[in-house]
């Protein structure tokens, strides 16, 4: 048996998303976001879904996450906690990783 070895975004990109487009599972409160000097959730999503716009809001995507809950974690501990719902995907939805 061989084994095929693969970059990370290369692993990344073999994933498959059935995005739920009625209920978010992760929402933030852009007013808190404002107040949040810090902004960890810049630097710590692996698929960077959190991003500043022209305006140097915060702006977010639930579409594409991992839900590895790194986000929750350093929002509540370090940022404003701006993060007001994180939960996972209802059943059926959400990320589907191929190569673990
Ligand atoms: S749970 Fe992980 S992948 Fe999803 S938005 Fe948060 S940091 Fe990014
Ligand atoms: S860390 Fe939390 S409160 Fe701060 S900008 Fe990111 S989501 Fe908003």
């Amino acid at each position: 048996m061989s084994i095929e070895k693969m970059e990370a975004a290369e692993l990344l990109s073999k994933n498959k998303f059935n995005v739920d487009e009625e209920i978010a599972h992760i929402e933030i409160d852009k007013t808190i976001c404002a107040q949040c000097r810090e902004k960890p959730c810049l630097y710590v999503c692996p698929v960077v879904l959190y991003k500043l716009d022209k305006n140097g809001d915060i702006s977010f995507d639930y579409a594409g996450c991992l839900e590895c809950g790194t986000c929750r974690v350093v929002c509540h501990d370090i940022g404003s906690k701006g993060i007001v719902k994180w939960v996972y995907p209802r059943g059926t939805f959400g990320v589907n990783f191929r190569y673990g």
